[in-house]
């Protein structure tokens, strides 16, 4: 155990010491971090707490005043063997051969910590940089300061890499939990470690960080939900009327978690962040105060220091949508958060704003989508704002309350009510929208609704609606991913990748991420970029499977692939087309006699939206298989044109994700004869000179020389 008690004083209690130099017991470590936290340190635990019911103990000495976090050291299991193998001088004697089947036996019965047993914040590391990282966010911290709450970089486990270990020890283990607890003045932070045996076993210090967190499939509902947290639907929205109309900030504060303790249980997935820019505002501590005392669940809803413009960027908390505090005219300025946002949205939202209402009563509130052309769409990934509009207290301002607090509660009340509700809207349709998706799916691929689709995938549907930004598909046609294709279609933590068994999967692999990376930080490859546009990159394919072949990637965040395009991004598409045209036009300016197919993949291998401009000749030594050719010359493939009209039909386009077109026989695209191999078709076209076919030669799906039509 340690105990932090501000910059430069650290105290190192582990449990084997604790005991005067013999193993302590649990009950000496829980006297000890009460006394320490008495004196209002914080207090650092360093134990196993391998499973829920070790970890309630210390988690009893969490309370309003004092928020306990956990650091769960998750490290490789086969790393934890070895490292107690050979250390010496174990306090517990737990080393050498001995250590290895204990260890073995502990990390079978891991128990990762969840959020809902009273953790305010869990930070999950994977290796030793993730473990500095924690350290250096622990002991940086000063005597009144705080770290945000949250679930930060857990990913899914892996069963594979189990099985392996326990090949590899003939005995075999898993990793062990860990626990911790802080509060804003005083923190008391635990730690448990793969590393540790049993509930006697300490060592290794660590600390925290990273985000973005997977969505955990394999271990059933429950811990899926509190595994997703990055990419859950999230509401950012900062205290109504207490700044400028200065509402009483004990009221304000019983209204908030009132209404959001009504709110909760309809959430499904999503949560509700409130923020303001300090984590020692008093409504923010009033609020966490508030809200523990009446056990609301902390992954639905906490408290969040930071500007909520930019809490993605800076904050690595991301929130799809954010509250406005309004004025009643809906106009940019004044001060404070409205003038924050529209002056960080842009014009775009101002727009946006008065296409749909011109101005607020008090108490109510508008939902405005955000154009994807507004910055804060791009780098914050926002893309709602909520205006709402609360009551007035304030003498020095017009129509205000003149202190008529039951007036004014009753007008908060009813401004955080239609905020809530306009949340819960936006839940809805995208609901709506997942759901359809799924069942397009399910339609394309030929997936019967069998026991693990009806009771399993539906469920899930349900969950990803709010999370709709991370369901994705994985069908490699690249065989950049040459390693993503021989890898195990299930519950793959290494890649971070997830399948059903349906096939869909939740989440984009490190080796899926380069366009990703190339998108959010084109300045950082610029060796590799054809072009930089204000909200679209123009690259090479990396491994061109023609004599042309670019990609125009879309920079907008949560824009992964076509099932995330709906009809705000109709003008994005458009634009990436005609940036399209315009690279098309220049390589036939070079060879007139090139043709040209511009489309996207139904569910491409790598993540951030990308338009193919790929020339027709196929003539690439990485045209190597049948899924290469196939994604290129199936229905698999999207043409662009028909993505823009579906999308501006029916806000959405068609997803032919069925793993049968990428398998289909080989056909030549031309005459649509068949071969038994990609050389004999590579030999085949270079020499056929039948016309395309006509679905080809119609909507302009393909593009050549104007003089050779
Ligand atoms: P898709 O299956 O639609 O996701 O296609 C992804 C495309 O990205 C493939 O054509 C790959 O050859 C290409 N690619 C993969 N990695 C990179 C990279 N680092 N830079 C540029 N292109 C890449």
């Amino acid at each position: 155990m340690k105990c932090f008690a501000g910059p430069g004083s650290l105290f190192t209690l582990w449990k084997d010491t604790i005991g005067n130099g013999k193993a302590g017991t649990k009950a000496q470590c829980v006297k000890s971090a009460l006394s320490v936290l008495k004196d209002g340190k914080s207090v650092f635990i360093d134990r196993c707490n391998l499973d829920r019911e070790q970890r309630a103990e210390f988690l009893k000495l969490g309370s309003a005043q004092i928020d306990v976090h956990a650091v769960m050291l998750d490290l490789p299991t086969q790393l934890c063997i070895s490292r107690s193998v050979k250390r010496t001088g174990h306090e517990g004697n737990l080393q050498g051969g001995k250590a290895a089947a204990v260890v073995n036996r502990m990390l079978q019965k891991k128990e990762l910590p969840k959020l809902s047993e009273g953790f305010s914040r869990i930070t999950f590391c994977h290796n030793d940089a993730e473990v500095q990282a924690a350290l250096g966010a622990y002991s940086g911290l000063g005597p009144s300061d705080g770290l945000p709450p949250g679930c930060f970089g857990q990913k899914s486990q892996d069963a594979k890499v189990q099985v392996g270990i326990m090949k590899f020890l003939k005995k075999a283990e898993g990793p062990s939990p860990v626990v911790s607890k802080v509060n804003s003045n005083q923190s008391v932070a635990s730690i448990g470690s793969s590393e540790k045996k049993d509930s006697s076993l300490e060592r290794e210090q660590m600390p925290i960080l990273p985000n973005a967190p997977q969505k955990e499939e394999s271990k059933g509902k429950e811990d899926a939900v509190q595994a997703i947290d990055n990419d859950v639907c999230t509401l950012a929205f900062p205290s109504i009327s207490t700044a400028d109309f200065q509402f009483n900030l004990e009221k304000a504060s019983d209204i908030i978690v009132e209404t959001v303790e009504e709110f909760v249980p309809k959430l499904g997935n999503a949560r509700l962040v409130l923020v303001d820019l300090t984590y020692e505002s008093k409504i923010l501590s009033l609020v966490r105060a508030k809200a523990a005392k009446k056990s609301i669940d902390s992954s639905k809803f906490f408290t969040f220091a930071g500007n909520i413009i930019e809490l993605s960027t800076k904050g690595g908390l991301n929130c799809n949508v954010i509250a406005n505090a309004a004025n009643w005219r809906l106009k940019p300025g004044g001060g404070g958060v409205n003038a924050a946002i529209f002056k960080a949205a842009g014009a775009d939202l101002e727009k946006a704003t008065n296409e749909r209402v011109k101005s607020l009563l008090p108490g109510s509130a508008v939902v405005v989508p955000l154009p994807s052309t507004s910055p804060l769409y791009n780098r914050e990934g926002i893309t709602h704002v909520i205006h709402v509009l609360g009551p007035n207290m304030n003498p020095q301002r017009p129509n205000c309350l003149n202190n008529d607090y039951n007036k004014g509660c009753m007008v908060l009340r009813q401004a955080y009510t239609s905020l809530f509700e306009g949340f819960l809207s936006l839940l809805k349709l995208q609901e709506k929208s997942v759901t359809k998706r799924h069942e397009e799916f399910l339609h394309h691929s030929g997936h019967g609704p069998d026991k693990n689709v009806a009771n399993g995938d539906l469920k899930n549907k349900r969950d990803d609606a709010v999370v709709s930004i991370s369901s994705k598909k994985s069908r490699g046609s690249g065989d950049e991913v040459e390693t993503h294709i021989t890898r195990p279609r299930t519950g793959n933590s290494d890649s971070g990748t997830q399948t059903t068994n349906s096939g869909m999967t939740k989440a984009w692999g490190s080796w899926a991420q380069a366009l990703y990376h190339i998108a959010m930080n084109p300045e950082r490859h610029k060796d590799d970029i054809l072009e930089i546009l204000e909200d679209v990159v123009v690259l090479n394919d990396a491994y061109p499977k023609a004599q042309k072949h670019i990609l125009i990637l879309a920079q907008a965040r949560g824009l992964d692939c076509l099932a995330d395009v709906h009809e705000v991004h109709l003008e994005l598409l458009r634009r990436m087309h005609a940036i399209g045209l315009k690279w098309v036009e220049k390589f036939l300016h070079e060879d007139s006699q090139l043709v040209f197919r511009l489309g996207y993949h139904s569910a491409p291998s790598m993540r951030q939206l990308h338009l193919h401009v790929i020339s027709q000749d196929f003539n690439s030594v990485h045209l190597k298989n049948k899924k290469h050719w196939n994604s290129f010359n199936t229905a698999f493939f999207r043409d662009s044109v028909d993505v823009i009209e579906e999308v501006n039909k029916n806000g959405k386009a068609m997803i032919k994700d069925d793993e049968s077109l990428l398998s289909m026989e080989l056909r030549c695209h031309r005459c649509r004869s068949a071969h038994p191999n990609i050389p004999r078709l590579k030999s085949h076209i270079q020499n056929c000179q039948v016309p395309f076919p006509a679905f080809l030669l119609q909507s302009d799906r393909l593009v050549r020389a104007p003089d050779s039509n």
